[in-house]
């Protein structure tokens, strides 16, 4: 897995996150189909806003583009850390026997604050294209499996309240509310406050 530490382009600006509720989180994103300078400043600006939030993963509808892309700079279950950029993402998750599923919590950057528990799959893979549109694969478990499934949720016009019972999303949304002061609209372009005790593990 040592071959999945690509570089993530640096000089971006920090983007305020785009936040649930906002139509270009809810619906398919259009496909990347120029990798051009356009593309690759985008990308910057995601990775350093991903940065700034403490994120693990960030998909481009977070900050407002409607592209199916994102990046990530995310620990597997042994603590290897493995980042890249994937666009027009593809899952692939194991079937049958091969299939256990890990109930740990889950957050996002576009509901800061905010975790609970969500199952899935604990090995995830997902293809794609790069920067350069040549083909790309990552593939781990621990939270590289959860942050690999997530982000591409976002490439498909779903976020992980789409798959909580009314119960865990209402949770969610209430511990969300409870911290929503701490979040300005600008954030993490701005911060309001020192934002204590939040683990870094949305996305
Ligand atoms: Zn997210």
């Amino acid at each position: 897995m040592s071959e999945s530490l690509a570089e993530l382009p640096t000089g971006g600006t920090v983007r305020p996150i785009t936040r649930w509720g906002a139509e270009v989180m809810h619906h398919l994103p259009e496909p990347v189909t120029a990798f051009d300078d356009e593309l690759r400043s985008l990308v910057a600006d995601m990775a350093a806003t991903m940065y700034a939030a403490d994120g693990v993963g960030l998909a481009a509808c977070q900050i407002g583009r409607d592209l199916s892309v994102f990046v990530f700079d995310c620990p597997d279950e042994e603590d290897v850390h493995h980042r890249g950029v994937v666009c027009n993402p593809e899952l692939f998750l194991p079937v049958g026997r091969d299939r256990k599923l890990d109930d740990g919590d889950e957050g996002c950057l576009s509901l800061p604050g905010a975790f609970v528990p969500c199952a899935r799959p604990t090995y995830a893979r997902v293809q794609g294209q790069g920067l350069d549109g040549s083909p790309v694969s990552y593939a781990g478990q621990g939270l590289l499996a959860r942050c690999l499934q997530h982000e591409t949720d976002h490439c498909h016009g779903t976020v992980f309240g789409d798959r909580l019972n009314k119960r865990s999303l209402k949770k969610l949304n209430k511990q969300a509310a409870a911290v929503a002061e701490e979040y300005g609209e600008a954030w993490p372009a701005e911060r309001r406050a020192p934002v204590p005790g939040v683990p870094g593990q949305g996305s």
